[in-house]
């Protein structure tokens, strides 16, 4: 069993101006307000977490070949890091070391996600051979955080590791009443080999003058709405929409099967010291009970 929950949230993915330009992207609502539930993150964590959220499904969407493809920040900051994983079928799943970590608004009364992530690394993990039970080599990128603003740390990833000078626009916007998270999602706009560099401009320029992601969400804006609004007169065709979903392979079985491979003398204990055992997923906050049954049948095994 895996546990997932129904969403609106929705990914595209197209290009733009004769193939020269690749654009995705993506309302992630849902899967966000799901993210926060489960892990219970404060306003700012939220506002961070979110973003690494959208941004990992964005750029998981651009690779080919994978299995598995995760953003990890390892920073200084109050909330220590931030791991997302996405699949190629629009799961995503991910946590933050401090969920409660939290800063006051920043002198542009905005939630300080760059002081809460701080200084430190962002990593790109792409993992794959998954299907033929083999786990070949991840490749792994790394560059430094140079904002920690996030949409900013995509974009000087793929520049410096990738070489695709690209624009990447991501954001949570939150209120004071349930549901906490008004709306979430992102754009990713790549400049393939070749591009005319008018049309760099042209994009930076529209970008510069279009509202904020979110609040066209907030208004109603699907995935396309969000492109348009960045690519403004430029001609565009859609390749293809995906479904989102915040989502876990954990389960009791793989949660027995983790207990088991202690070994004997360490269910033994358990048995013995506490009646059984619980296990926390860390990617989804999901606890699983196994009581004295569960353990005894592990040691006949
Ligand atoms: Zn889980």
């Amino acid at each position: 069993m895996t546990i997932e929950t129904k969403t609106m949230d929705k990914l595209i993915h197209g290009t733009a101006a004769e193939g020269s330009i690749r654009v995705l992207s993506a309302v992630t609502t849902d899967l966000v307000r799901e993210a926060a539930r489960r892990h219970n993150t404060s306003p700012t964590a939220t506002a961070a977490f979110g973003r690494v959220l959208t941004g990992t499904i964005l750029l998981a969407a651009t690779q080919k070949d994978f299995d598995r493809f995760s953003v990890k920040i390892e920073s200084d900051g109050p909330i220590g890091g931030i791991v997302a994983e996405a699949t190629p079928g629009g799961t995503v799943r991910g946590y933050v070391r401090d969920p409660l970590a939290d800063l006051p608004p920043n002198e542009n009364g905005k939630f300080d996600v760059a002081s809460i992530v701080g200084k430190g690394t962002f990593y790109v993990i792409r993992e794959s051979g998954f299907d033929i039970g083999l786990h070949q080599e991840p490749y792994i990128g790394s560059v430094p955080i140079v904002s920690g603003e996030i949409a900013e740390d995509f974009a000087f990833y793929l520049a410096k590791s990738e070489q695709i000078p690209s624009a990447v626009l991501l954001g949570v916007l939150l209120q004071n009443t349930e549901p906490f998270i008004s709306c979430s999602g992102g754009v990713l706009v790549q400049i393939l080999p070749g591009a005319n560099e008018h049309l760099i401009t042209m994009i930076e320029d529209t970008i510069a003058h279009s509202p904020q992601v979110t609040s066209l969400i907030n208004d109603g804006a699907g995935p396309e709405e969000l492109l348009q609004s960045v690519l403004g007169v430029i001609d565009y065709e859609i390749l293809g929409e995906q479904d989102l979903q915040f989502s876990c392979n954990c389960s009791k079985e793989r949660a027995i099967a983790l207990i088991s491979s202690l070994g004997n003398s360490e269910v033994e204990s358990m048995l013995k010291e506490d009646k059984g055992a619980i296990m926390d997923c860390g990617f989804c906050n999901e606890s699983y009970q196994l009581d004295e049954s569960d353990l005894r049948a592990m040691l006949n095994d």
